[in-house]
């Protein structure tokens, strides 16, 4: 059984899921992400509890990163793409680009003496997790040494002289006798919408908000470094939109905005909150006993707000029509999040044609085509949430099982 291998295309939560169960049952597996860090969206995510844990699932992508980043039998590329693939007899020869991480895992503490000096913007992101090592990626698109020809701070200033600026982009070619896709989804981009983001500082997306909480345990506000009191959560902005054609439910972002909403009014009891929505999906067994309790914590809108403005101390004035009260609703608040939703991701056109797979006409990817030993899981397949992604990783495995005949 040992002689089979698996290579897994995407380290969010379904990647590490199905790496796992396929290195349990003995096969050996390639894990290719293209960024510089393993546990795609979900890796970013705040835990959510309040006195009880709400089944949020973020500590268990924590879990499934802590168990691929030990493990040596599952080899991961990072900062690496598929550029070909060639089928002979039954086995594919894949051929990575991997583009340099620059930081030497092996010399690297994680001071992250590097993240602080460094003067070009993004040119050196912090991850989200301890369990990433290391802790911090260089992207040369963004690196003045490469944009500008001007700097290299970072390599004269890191005490353990881990980074090398000359490192030189690589390819590989693996072999595998199946391939699992797992690349995940794309956040709608909202610039497009009505609503301020990228204009107004404290506009900002669920997403940013995940982030924000994670790393502070407070909603902060962009603008000022202040904890925000009153906060207007925005939802469907890019799902179910005829306008856009994405008519899809994005399906997590009720669940994830009424999480994150409720936590903030336990840590912050005389917090404001307004949740402006079309109508509330179902996120879970327990959604019933949680959404009756979440209302007396949230301010609950059945309507979208047409346009936000900006108020002249610094706040935002959300204005909409309240079908249910007959009734024009005007709110200032804080800060205004907005829940964008999930779009198929940004490589699947080209990966599409790298591996010639079929689409649906959303643009996700369809279910799978065992017939070229080739499964698709997770987010690239449809808006899920963790514990369907996880789900879907472990039938990904099981095809995966049946087609190698083990
Ligand atoms: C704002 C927001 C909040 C959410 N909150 C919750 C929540 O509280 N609870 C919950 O259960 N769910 C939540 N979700 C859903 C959750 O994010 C997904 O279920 C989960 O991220 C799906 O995991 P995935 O591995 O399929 O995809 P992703 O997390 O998108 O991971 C895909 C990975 O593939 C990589 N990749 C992409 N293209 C390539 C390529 N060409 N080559 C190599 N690698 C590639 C990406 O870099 C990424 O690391 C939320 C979603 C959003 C948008
Ligand atoms: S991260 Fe989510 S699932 Fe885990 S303990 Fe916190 S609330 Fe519960
Ligand atoms: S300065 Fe060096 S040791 Fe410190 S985080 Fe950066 S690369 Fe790692
Ligand atoms: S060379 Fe300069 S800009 Fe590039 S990552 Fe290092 S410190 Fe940042």
């Amino acid at each position: 059984m040992a002689h089979k291998k698996v290579l897994i295309i995407g380290g969010g939560v379904a990647g590490l899921s199905a790496a796992l169960e396929l290195e349990q049952l003995g096969i050996g597996v390639d894990l290719v992400e293209k960024t510089g860090f393993l546990g795609g969206h979900a890796i970013q995510y705040a835990c959510k509890a309040t006195d009880q844990c709400v089944k949020c699932g973020a500590c268990v992508v924590e879990e499934k990163l802590k168990a691929v980043s030990g493990n040596p039998d599952i080899r991961v590329f990072l900062n690496s793409q598929i550029i070909n693939m060639a089928k002979t007899d039954g086995r594919s020869a894949i051929t990575l680009r991997c583009q340099p991480t620059y930081i030497d895992p092996h010399k690297c503490t994680d001071c992250g003496q590097c993240y602080i000096q460094c003067p070009g913007e993004g040119a050196i992101e912090q991850g989200f997790s301890s369990n990433n090592h290391p802790l911090y990626a260089l992207y040369a698109d963004k690196c003045l040494h490469f944009t500008e020809q001007n700097c290299h701070i970072c390599e004269d200033i890191c005490p353990e002289k881990a980074i090398h600026l000359n490192m030189q982009s690589d390819e590989h070619i693996r072999e595998a006798d199946a391939i699992i896709v797992a690349i995940g989804f794309k956040a709608f981009d909202p610039v497009d919408k009505p609503y301020g983001w990228q204009v107004f500082d404290n506009v900002i997306t669920n997403l940013e908000l995940e982030r924000i909480l994670r790393r502070q345990s407070d909603a902060i506000r962009p603008s000022d470094g202040q904890i925000a009191r009153r906060i207007a959560f925005i939802q469907c902005v890019g799902s179910r939109d005829a306008t856009l054609n994405h008519l899809w439910c994005s399906k997590v972002c009720c669940g994830s905005a009424l999480r994150m909403a409720r936590v903030i009014k336990a840590r912050h009891p005389e917090s404001d909150i307004s949740f402006f929505y079309m109508d509330v999906q179902n996120f879970g067994k327990d959604f019933e006993i949680f959404y009756a309790a979440v209302q007396d914590d949230v301010r609950m809108v059945r309507s979208l707000p047409g346009d936000i403005y900006p108020t002249s101390d610094d706040c935002l004035r959300v204005i909409c029509f309240d079908q249910h009260e007959r009734q024009s609703v005007e709110q200032v608040s804080d800060l205004v999040v907005l829940s964008v939703g999930i779009k198929p991701g940004s490589d699947f056109g080209e990966l599409t044609d790298t591996l010639k797979l079929k689409s649906e006409l959303t643009g996700f990817f369809s279910v799978s085509q065992p017939e070229q030993g080739i499964f698709t899981t997770g987010a690239a397949t449809g808006p899920m949430a963790i514990d369907d992604a996880i789900a879907s990783a472990g039938q990904a495995v099981w095809q995966t099982v049946q087609y190698l005949k083990i």
